[in-house]
Order: structure tokens, then C-alpha cells, then sequence
């Protein structure tokens, strides 16, 4: 028997493997280290699937992804690996790892499992500490953990020091959203955000890209008090949507909202 049976959560990989900076978070390594190999192919209909066969698998990722994604999809299979050993098959497409998919369970476990692997909390909360929530530290920290924007945001956003949101919409509505713990239950957000946004901009025909600015606060909340106050907003283009942060510099809207609550 090789040890190697069973569960193992990425604190345990990175413990067994001597991993302490995210430089050194090798996929393969790891993957290797759970009795996986990594295939690189040309995938089509799916980004990367997993064949499990007793104590051996092989996963397979699209080698025509971005390496961000690549890395993703490494970590959610390793993730379905650990979960369910034994004789089985993943097939898993763009949509199951958005960083944000909660319909399937299976799915929902292997995204949070790559995430763990990917920004463990241990290495991206001390980066995380005391940074602005814009795009640039979102940059400065997706490059330094190799991971995509919008999965960078969401980790941001839950794990920083500031009360913020991430939000992804597309020209359908919103796709999802990701907040921190010390955001107000009763803080409701609008389906469609307003046309006074940067979102807005982007996703209309102005051609810009990317933009910064404060904006009235209910353009994105349906709450009473929300025209009263503002919120920093950064919005990119990502993929076929906008990527938003939120960011409340001015706590004055969560303070009416908490001051309501009690
Ligand atoms: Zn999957």
C-alpha cells in the first residue's frame, strides 16, 4: 500500500510536500503526489477531464487554455481525485469551474478544493492584508499565484481587510457575486446594475475597457438607503463579461444598514 490512500486537503499536500510560498505550488508535483498524472491535450466540449482506475489516475487538461485555467482545472480534478478515489470519471467543462458554480455538489467541492490549492488561505491572507480592493493589487496577487482574475477577486474580497464585493455580469444579467464576511445581511443587490456604472460603460458601446470612480451606492443596491451613499467601483472586461469590485472606502451605508439590523 502506498500511504497515499485517501483524502487529503491541499494544507495536508502543501504540509507532506513542504509547500510555504506560492511559487513553489506545483500542480503536477502535487498531482503526482496523489498518485494522478497530468496529460496536456486538445481538448474539445470539455476543459479537462479525470479517469480514475483504483489507486491511479490520469487528467487530462486542454492544452490550448490560458496556463491560469490550466492550473485551475488541475486543481479542481485533483480535487474530484480526493474526493472520490476509485473508479471514476470527471468530464468538466467552463461553466462547472466558474469560481462561483453552486448547482452541483461534486462541482461546488472541487472548485472550493482548487481554490484551497490554488490561494490556500495560510499564503493569500497575509498578502491579502491591508490592500487596497482594486484591480491592481487583484493583478498584483492573480500573478503571484498564478490564477485568474475574477478567482483572485473572489479570494480578495473574502479574505482582505476591507468590506468589498466581486460581481461578474454579462450582457444576460449577473452571473454571480462573492462578498466578504462583514458585509450586512440586509445589503440587497439589484439583479441589473444601474447605467450610472463603470459595468455599465463597459458593457454597453463605449469601448473602454476598464474605468474606476465612485458611484451612487444604489445603482447597484435596492436598499432605502442606498442613494444616500457611494461605493468605489473598478470594473474590466473579462472574458465575456465585467469583472466589478466593490469597495466601501465610505462604511457609511453598511453602518445605517447594521444600525437598522439591530
Ligand atoms: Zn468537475
Amino acid at each position: 500500500m502506498s500511504g497515499g490512500q485517501g483524502f487529503r486537503s491541499p494544507e495536508m499536500l502543501f504540509r507532506q510536500l513542504r509547500i510555504t510560498r506560492p511559487e513553489h505550488i506545483d500542480l503536477e508535483v502535487i498531482a503526482y503526489a496523489c498518485e494522478a498524472l497530468v496529460r496536456y491535450e486538445p481538448l474539445t466540449g470539455c476543459e479537462a477531464y479525470l479517469i480514475g482506475n483504483h489507486d491511479r489516475a490520469i487528467i487530462a487538461v486542454n492544452e490550448a487554455s490560458p496556463m491560469q485555467r490550466q492550473r485551475f482545472s488541475i486543481g479542481h480534478e485533483i480535487g474530484h481525485w480526493m474526493r472520490d478515489r476509485g473508479t471514476v470519471s470527471f468530464s468538466c467543462d467552463q461553466r462547472k469551474m466558474s469560481p462561483r458554480w453552486r448547482q452541483d455538489n461534486p462541482e461546488r467541492l472541487a472548485n472550493l478544493y482548487a481554490a484551497d490549492l490554488l490561494m490556500p488561505e495560510s499564503m493569500f491572507r497575509p498578502r491579502a492584508q491591508r490592500r487596497e480592493i482594486t484591480l491592481a493589487t487583484v493583478r498584483a496577487l492573480a500573478h503571484e499565484f498564478r490564477t485568474s482574475l475574477s478567482a483572485t477577486a473572489i479570494r480578495l474580497v473574502e479574505m482582505g481587510s476591507f468590506p468589498a464585493m466581486a460581481i461578474y455580469t454579462t450582457t444576460e444579467g449577473r452571473q454571480w457575486a462573492a462578498s466578504g464576511r462583514d458585509l450586512p445581511d440586509a445589503l440587497k443587490l439589484r439583479d441589473q446594475m444601474g447605467m450610472n456604472t463603470v459595468a455599465s460603460e463597459i458593457l454597453g458601446e463605449s469601448g473602454e475597457r476598464e474605468g474606476a470612480r465612485s458611484v451612487y451606492a444604489d445603482n447597484w443596491f435596492l436598499n432605502d438607503e442606498a442613494d444616500r451613499f457611494s461605493v468605489h467601483e473598478e470594473s474590466v472586461r473579462a472574458g465575456g463579461g465585467v469583472l466589478s469590485l466593490l469597495w466601501w472606502k465610505d462604511e457609511g451605508l453598511l453602518l445605517a444598514l447594521e444600525r437598522e439590523d439591530e
